[in-house]
């Protein structure tokens, strides 16, 4: 739904490769959208660099932002759910957050990159929000949504000039919000950025040992999450079977496709692609939970 990024956070290549933002006319979105209805599709996901900064022009000159524009899509008569990606915590307002709460069909999934827990280290990556900024947000997103609410995440570790007592501070952070899923990355110096010029280059050996600290408790945190599902009755749309395994492959509300996990669900009643199920959960690892349709 938009293009580049005006950012300019100090490791990346992108608003150099991809150019600024542009966003897509309001109404052609709806009109693609509609169509692919009309084909049969019941979930949408709406992309852009920082999709939550959209600002799209109707032919009469009118102004549609993000929070308008999936209200709007919410509309859509036959759209089941509506998925976006990826968020910049900069431009996520509360009225997003509130719109989100408010639409039935947008799925209360949020990936907001915090990339750091420091406020320091957020500044030399020119990120424009202060650690405090974002877990406010976070606090405001839980309230509004409750236990719906899967809040997604990356953190690099590793930056130029990184400290120990930094890397702690993020390490809290990230025990803290307790990310439902987080992907963590070695910083890895971009030709041509600021940062990959910046005095305090971290040796290779110690940002893997720092990823794997992360991960470490990150994985504590997704067991535990996982676990807590056992029991439970989830809401799941389905996309079709593994042949494989003769599991159906299903996703809650909180999984986004190819990235996050999946139900997986034993079933000897066919279930179909693109209906909804609610799925007892009887089992879980780390990614995946197990389960069979709820009588
Ligand atoms: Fe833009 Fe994201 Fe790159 Fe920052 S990390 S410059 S927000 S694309």
């Amino acid at each position: 739904i938009m293009y580049g990024c005006n950012n300019f956070c100090t490791y990346c290549i992108v608003p150099y490769t991809r150019g600024r933002e542009r966003s897509r006319k309001p109404e052609d979105i709806v009109a693609e959208i509609k169509n692919l209805v009309n084909d049969g599709v019941r979930e949408v996901m709406l992309l852009g660099q920082n999709v939550n900064s959209y600002r799209g022009i109707s032919a009469d000159g009118t102004q549609t932002d993000f929070a308008d524009l999936i209200a709007r899509i919410n509309e859509i008569e036959g759209l089941a759910r509506i998925r976006f990606m990826t968020s910049h915590p900069k431009d996520c307002t509360k009225e997003l957050l509130d719109t989100m709460a408010e639409c039935p069909k947008v799925a209360k999934h949020l990936h907001l990159p915090f990339q750091c827990g420091n406020d320091r280290v957020l500044k030399a990556m020119n990120r424009g929000y202060t650690a405090g900024q974002y877990l406010e947000l976070v606090h405001y997103a839980k309230a509004k949504m409750g236990s719906a609410l899967s809040i997604t995440s990356d953190v690099i570790v590793g930056f130029p000039g990184e400290t120990e007592e930094q890397f702690e501070d993020l390490c809290n952070f990230v025990k803290e919000v307790k990310f439902d899923r987080l992907g963590c990355f070695a910083y890895s110096a971009e030709e041509n950025t600021v940062a990959a010029k910046m005095d305090g280059q971290i040796d290779q050996e110690v940002k893997d040992k720092r990823a794997e600290l992360v991960m470490q408790i990150q994985t504590g945190i997704m067991a535990q999450k996982q676990a807590e599902k056992v029991g439970q009755t989830v809401h799941v749309l389905c996309d079709g079977i593994d042949e494989e395994s003769g599991l159906y492959l299903c996703r809650t509300t909180g999984d986004a496709p190819e990235v996050d996990g999946n139900v997986c669900v034993s079933s000897e009643e066919p279930l179909y692609p693109g209906q909804f199920y609610d799925v007892l959960v009887d089992d879980s690892d780390l990614y995946d939970l197990y389960g069979t349709v709820a009588k």
